[in-house]
């Protein structure tokens, strides 16, 4: 019986809101997907079953993990490329395994970089021997670099105390953990603690070859069981590389966000001031902003972000500094033309801290910078490295059910039904599968 009253509020809300914009609460997640925590696995001394053995144990799942490569131990080149393309982190654990890295910071990487393609290079380092090598050549050339165990192995939000000394559990015979119950244990503490856990493995003592990397072997089925463990809880917890968990924390601490709804669009603005050579820090941070719209569409640019509407907060994943962010309302009726809503901006003039050529990007070849592409753990077909790319995803029917334009050096690109998909990125196609 109080229509009328109820349409006339509405009616009256909806003129204030044309007439100015307010602000809206927005929050960054302490970690990818609003989950609790997050957990890297790292393999060290490139033994021949990290590629046969190691990655499709991770690949079942859609996990990432990190892979610490000895340049002058002739590691399986094409292997090792083939799980980069597959988006795993492959970094240096220098050339020689000397000690204190023999001062081959710089050549090593330099080295892995000649054999191996990925987004930013080889920018993790694990020390040989777990000796710190001279801070200057590691700020030089790394974002993170990896020691081995220290006591402070489960690390709070905020990660380590020196980005040059982070510490991992050590693996296999030679301590503690070389059964399930080890791994999860660590994960369950940092899920309490809502931070960050890192492992160190070398090879394994009962599947394929460990070539040089002999020393404190790991059962493969902890892991397997580990991992299986993490599957069952993807929503408290994040298997990521070393790379990305690093890019994420130090974006997330530096950056800033302002979201302020007119009309019925909501202008998200996300953006850092981290000036650094050797990434660009473009790893999408994890946004949401209260809202009680039920159905959405989010823009960056021209980049369609996918997004999820749930307890009265909009989810999606969002580049720090990749311009700003439209939230529309996608239930409200078109707006007119002549409507009041500013004009929707990407300009690189507006990005705080980024130079203009680098988020111009208007070249559409796909050149030497090897894309990945792959289905994550919670089932979104994600790319890497495919900025400023056009991205269509076709269904096993082959009509289009995602088209949209690559933004930062990882993306969800799309989630649906179980089944094949085809991903085009530019002039170069994956098939994929949503499980
Ligand atoms: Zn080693």
């Amino acid at each position: 019986m109080n229509y009328k009253k109820i349409s006339i509020a509405s009616v009256t809300v909806g003129m204030l809101a044309a007439g100015s914009a307010f602000a809206q609460t927005a929050e960054i997640g302490t970690w990818a997907g609003f989950r609790k925590a997050a957990t890297s696995f790292t393999f060290d001394d490139n033994a021949p079953n990290h590629v046969t053995h190691a990655a499709p144990a991770f690949d079942e799942y859609g996990y990432k993990a990190t892979f610490n490569l000895v340049y002058n131990w002739n590691p399986d080149w094409s292997g090792f490329q083939k799980m980069a393309d597959n988006g795993h982190e492959i970094a240096s654990h220098s050339n020689t395994h000397g000690q204190n890295m023999s001062g081959e910071e710089a050549s090593s990487k330099k080295n892995i970089e000649g054999k191996i393609k990925q987004k930013y290079g080889t920018i993790t380092v694990a020390y040989p021997n777990c000796n710190v090598p001279g801070m200057d050549a590691l700020k030089a050339n790394y974002i993170a670099g990896r020691i081995c165990g220290n006591g402070q192995e489960v690390m709070g939000k905020d990660g380590p105390s020196d980005w040059f000394r982070v510490p991992a559990h050590m693996t296999g015979s030679t301590g503690s953990f070389n059964n399930t119950n080890a791994f999860t244990g660590a994960m369950q503490q940092a899920i309490q603690k809502g931070g960050w856990v890192m492992f160190l493995t070398h090879g394994f003592s009962n599947a394929g070859n460990n070539g040089n990397a002999n020393y404190s072997p790991t059962d493969l089925n902890a892991i397997k069981g580990a991992l299986k463990w993490a599957s069952e809880r993807d929503g408290d917890l994040w298997v990521t590389t070393f790379r990305s968990a690093t890019m994420y924390i130090k974006e997330r601490k530096a950056s800033k966000i302002e979201a302020s709804t007119s009309g019925n669009t909501i202008t998200v603005k996300l953006t850092h001031n981290i000036a650094d050579n050797i990434s660009k820090f473009d790893y999408p941070l994890s946004v949401r902003v209260k809202s009680d719209w039920k159905k959405v569409e989010v823009k960056q640019g021209d980049a369609t972000l996918e997004s999820k509407v749930d307890g009265g907060y909009i989810y999606f994943d969002a580049v720090p500094n990749g311009g700003d962010i439209l939230v529309k309302n996608a239930d409200a009726a078109p707006e007119s033309s002549s409507s009041a809503e500013p004009p929707a901006s990407s300009s690189s003039s507006e990005i705080a801290g980024s130079s203009s050529s680098e988020t111009a990007l208007p070249v559409q070849v796909i050149d030497d910078r090897h894309i990945a592409a792959y289905v994550d753990a919670s089932g979104y077909i994600t790319v890497q490295n495919a900025q400023g790319l056009n991205i269509t995803v076709f269904n096993s029917l082959g009509n289009v059910v995602r088209s949209t334009k690559g933004i930062g050096c990882e993306q969800k690109v799309f989630s649906g039904a179980k089944g094949m998909y085809v991903v085009k990125i530019g002039n170069r196609a994956w098939t994929l599968k949503i499980k």
